[in-house]
């Protein structure tokens, strides 16, 4: 008798949690959203992943910016075009998907942030466990003008603000472009990240990767590399001598966001690719995603509206 009393309300339990699951959102993986720690990135293995085996491809994302198309007050229209991107990269399986900057609208300062943080983490959770997410933080993920208390916010949520990764024998390095745009808040940060890049390229293993790749959100430019300040660039007197150290440690490509359509262009050898958003448009670029083809010598990459997605990569 006092068995079946106590039984009766563990069962119940188990029934209302299986009967709730159907409708309820994707479970927060928590730990998936914290891989970017101690300066590098967890789920890839830093002693494997140097060795170049076969080409691969990985997708690119940038400014999901839920909140965005509503001026914060709802986020239907981020969500539809997320779950409709994570069903193409569930599908094509790439080796890992980098997010470029902007993952909200609001700022750590504003009231919808928590709010628009757990959708993006409830929706980006649906992407398969063994496809590696790297988010990258921008401008509307620590503020215009960063300070210790918003980039504390944003690790909180999604780990290191920048940090360096080895994938299939290919240097990647993710930069905090915010503290570039505007270190006026934290001087001090911008030049740790400095210091800690240019011990980075200087490895010895590092010159020996097939590639290097840098992520971050703003570009540093759009098309011509000494093109005059505007809000979408990097300010000429922090991006020419970044470009110099890029350029001298033969960086491959440089994939940004920010710009909310895409934009293409070389400082000598180096790519600086600019993405469009898997978001709101801002131009004729629809929403959708870049994929990017590794091989040995070379890459290829191009976007493709979400309506367009390849069915498979060769
Ligand atoms: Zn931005």
């Amino acid at each position: 008798m006092n068995r079946s009393i106590n039984v009766l309300p563990v069962v119940l339990c188990l029934f209302a949690t299986s009967f709730l699951r159907a409708d309820e959102p994707a479970e927060v993986d928590s730990n998936r959203f914290q891989q970017a720690h101690s300066r590098t990135f967890r789920a890839f293995d830093s002693q494997t992943e140097r060795t170049w085996e076969k080409p691969f491809f990985f997708v690119q994302l940038a400014d999901p910016q839920y909140g965005m198309f509503t001026g914060n007050e709802g986020l239907d229209q981020e969500k539809a075009l997320v779950n409709q991107a994570v069903k193409h990269i569930n599908r094509l399986q790439p080796k890992f998907v980098i997010v470029c900057g902007d993952l909200t609208n609001a700022t750590p300062a504003q009231a919808r942030y928590e709010a628009q943080v757990s959708q993006y983490q409830q929706d980006f959770s649906k992407i398969d466990p063994g496809i590696p997410l790297v988010c990258v933080c921008g401008n509307h993920d620590i503020g215009n003008r960063p300070t210790a208390e918003s980039i504390a916010r944003y690790t909180e949520h999604f780990g290191d603000d920048y940090f360096s990764f080895w994938v299939g024998g290919v240097f990647n390095v993710v930069l905090n472009s915010s503290l570039l745009k505007d270190p006026s808040g934290v001087p001090e940060r911008l030049q740790q990240q400095q210091n800690w890049l240019e011990q980075q390229l200087q490895h010895s293993r590092v010159k020996e990767a097939k590639h290097i790749f840098v992520f971050l959100h703003h570009p540093l430019f759009l098309e011509q590399e000494d093109e005059p300040d505007q809000y979408f660039n990097i300010p000429l007197e922090r991006r020419t001598p970044l470009l110099a150290l890029l350029k001298a440690a033969n960086v491959r490509a440089i994939f940004a966001g920010h710009y909310h359509r895409n934009a293409y262009g070389r400082a000598g050898e180096m790519e600086m690719i600019t993405t469009g958003p898997v978001g709101r448009p801002l131009g004729k670029d629809p929403s959708g995603l870049r994929i990017v083809q590794v091989e040995e010598t070379q890459i290829q990459h191009a976007y493709h509206s979400l309506d367009s997605v390849p069915d498979t990569i060769d």
